[in-house]
């Protein structure tokens, strides 16, 4: 219980610093892995106060009391394929519920919950924790509906609560790092409306999908081992002349 909560919190903290304090201060990483389509001005992202990190945690520290103790736990234990399993319906369950969660925090009724949210326009990755304590609440059901239908095996629960928090972090911090362009988020936040899942599935299948025009596919690592590759051809086919 305690690993589980540590886990998130510690990989929450650290992934953000090491994307604003570390990437963004690198004009060159900065440059390269920008994935901001629409120009903005700059607001500063108000500074960490203790009251605020220490509600954070409470909040955090019950979520997981709740799904460790509420939820039903299974064993999937090395099996490749169950867990590669489990992945997948998560990714698609979660993101299932996120996308109707996020769509109806923007219908006219409850819009006011998810203004806080959508303060930061020029979003920095510590805005992905930036919401009011209904939208915190509302979201985490969304979040942990799916673990409550298939079960959470506690290594598949640490290893999404950092991927989670990776992909968070990196969707709102208008870089383009990890697994999905976080220009499909960062469009959510300048144009208001579109893009309200995770990624674009549920977008495409109801039909809000603004496409990304910029950086579009994977970037790091996948566009680093492109890079390899295709500098090593290049190399042999020149060898070759
Ligand atoms: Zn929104
Ligand atoms: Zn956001």
């Amino acid at each position: 219980m305690l690993l589980y909560w540590l886990v998130g919190s510690i990989s929450f903290y650290s992934i953000g610093i090491l994307i604003e304090k570390g990437i963004k201060s690198n004009d060159i990483l900065r440059d390269k892995l920008t994935a901001r389509i629409k120009k903005i001005k700059n607001q500063p992202f108000p500074s960490f106060s203790l009251k605020g990190i220490i509600i954070g945690e409470i909040k955090a520290f019950l979520l997981a009391l709740i799904i460790l103790y509420l939820a039903p736990e299974v064993h999937r234990g090395n099996n490749l394929l169950l867990n590669l399993g489990w992945f997948l319906m998560r990714i698609v369950a979660a993101d299932f519920c996120f996308y109707v969660a996020h769509r109806l925090l923007h219908t006219r009724f409850l819009q006011k919950i998810h203004l806080k949210h959508h303060e930061f326009r020029d979003s920095s990755s510590f805005v992905a924790g930036h919401k009011s304590l209904l939208e915190y609440i509302i979201v985490a059901i969304a979040d942990v509906l799916p673990i409550f239908i298939f079960g959470y095996d506690i290594t598949q629960l640490l290893a999404w609560s950092v991927i989670g928090n990776a992909y968070n972090l990196e969707g709102h911090s208008s870089l383009s790092i990890f697994f999905i362009p976080s220009d499909f988020h960062d469009l959510h936040h300048t144009c208001f409306n579109g893009n309200y899942g995770i990624q674009g599935l549920w977008d495409r299948v109801f039909n809000t999908l603004n496409p990304v025009t910029k950086k579009q596919g994977i970037m790091f690592p996948v566009s680093f081992i492109e890079h390899v590759t295709i500098n090593s051809s290049i190399n042999n086919d020149t060898e070759k002349m």
